[in-house]
């Protein structure tokens, strides 16, 4: 199985959160940025022809914040350059506040069967201290737009004064209007964003706040029929991201435009940071790569363990043997007997406890150390 990424970096403004490649004020540079995907695509068509993909996911940045029709071109030249599956799931980023029904209509058109809605809070004012730009009835009105089709909600905790009560409205209003799959993940303030100061004020929940906070929405999610199929993700039967899925089960993927990464044959490029370099490279014909990695043995192990250990599902023991040699049961007896109190071995399979998985690093790192 493999997938295809592709990163969109405008949005309408900057999330006080937000430490992603995005750009706020550049949406002017859209369509000549779009046109450099499209032969950024083309560039790597030879490399990748015995290649068949079975999922696209256009994430950002705010994929909806540009023209629709730059989205169906984009869809267009993923068909021509690669072999991408008939019945491949493709998704698009959606943020709710630059939604409309022209937008759904020709994402529908043009393939798109599975939409990611950043709803993040049902609650206003947690909306604004985030720095986002829509509001519950916007997120509302967006849902009504996607009614029928698939679409997850993203729903955050860790925030400012959230409630145990805040995260329950937030996936009950989600669920209420249709999401099949919810992404529950806590905010991380990281160095450099503006949300950091509340951070470092104490004005953000410590760790087993955080911890309660998910467990509670872990619970309503239960109850609403949303299955745990990895830490942060839930989804109804059936509704698992195929996508997110090829990344846990360390499936090959592809990334284009500024920011992405690839992983093909266990080398791992990732590409420039910087608009205006993208550009540069695209535009004379090279790839924008700036950083190339070869993941020898070790490294591929810890990642599959790393992977796995997040999902539900867990690490297969058969598989990984067949994959890497060796006898994992044994190679790794000393981290199982040090978490045995956390981890379960059933079936052929090695996983971390339900009620351990939000606290899963702690766990992992044994496994590391082998
Ligand atoms: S919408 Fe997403 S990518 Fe854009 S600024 Fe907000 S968090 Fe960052």
């Amino acid at each position: 199985m493999a997938g295809i990424y592709v990163h969109i970096p405008f949005c309408k403004s900057k999330c006080r959160y937000c430490d992603f490649t995005s750009f706020p004020d550049k949406l002017c540079f859209a369509e000549s940025y779009m046109a450099c995907v499209y032969r950024e695509m083309a560039l790597r068509q030879k490399e990748l022809e015995s290649y068949t993909f079975d999922t696209l996911y256009i994430g950002g940045g705010t994929p909806s914040v540009v023209d629709e029709s730059y989205i169906a071109m984009l869809v267009a030249a993923a068909r021509k350059n690669f072999k991408l599956k008939e019945d491949a799931e493709i998704t698009i980023e959606i943020n709710p506040g630059t939604i409309s029904a022209g937008k759904v209509e020709m994402y529908s058109k043009c393939g798109i069967n599975r939409y990611s809605v950043g709803l993040q809070s049902a609650i206003d004012g947690q909306l604004r201290e985030l720095g986002r730009t829509h509001t519950l009835n916007q997120f509302i009105t967006c849902a009504k737009l996607l009614k029928g089709k698939n679409f997850n909600a993203d729903v955050m905790i860790g925030l400012k004064d959230q409630t145990a009560d805040d995260v329950k409205k937030t996936i009950e209003v989600a669920a209420a209007f249709g999401a099949k799959h919810i992404s529950m993940y806590a905010l991380t303030p990281e160095d450099g964003t503006p949300i950091y100061s509340d951070y470092l004020n104490g004005e953000l929940p410590d760790g087993d706040e955080v911890a309660a906070l998910y467990d509670e929405g872990y619970k309503r999610l239960e109850e609403l029929g949303f299955l745990r199929y990895e830490v942060s993700n839930f989804a109804k039967k059936g509704f698992q991201s195929r996508h997110n899925l090829n990344y846990w089960r360390r499936g090959e993927y592809i990334g284009f435009g500024v920011a992405a990464s690839s992983c093909i044959n266990n080398v791992r490029l990732t590409n420039t940071f910087d608009l205006d370099e993208y550009f540069k490279c695209i535009l004379s014909g090279h790839l924008a790569v700036i950083d190339s990695e070869k993941i020898d043995k070790e490294g591929q192990k810890e990642e599959k363990i790393m992977l796995a250990l997040r999902t539900a599902e867990g690490l297969n023991i058969d598989e990984f043997n067949a994959e890497f040699g060796g006898d994992f049961l044994k190679d790794y007896g000393a981290a199982i007997k040090k978490t045995c109190e956390y981890i379960e071995i059933f079936e052929g399979r090695l996983k971390i406890k339900d009620r351990y998985l939000f606290v899963q690093n702690s766990i992992i790192v044994e496994f590391l150390r082998g």
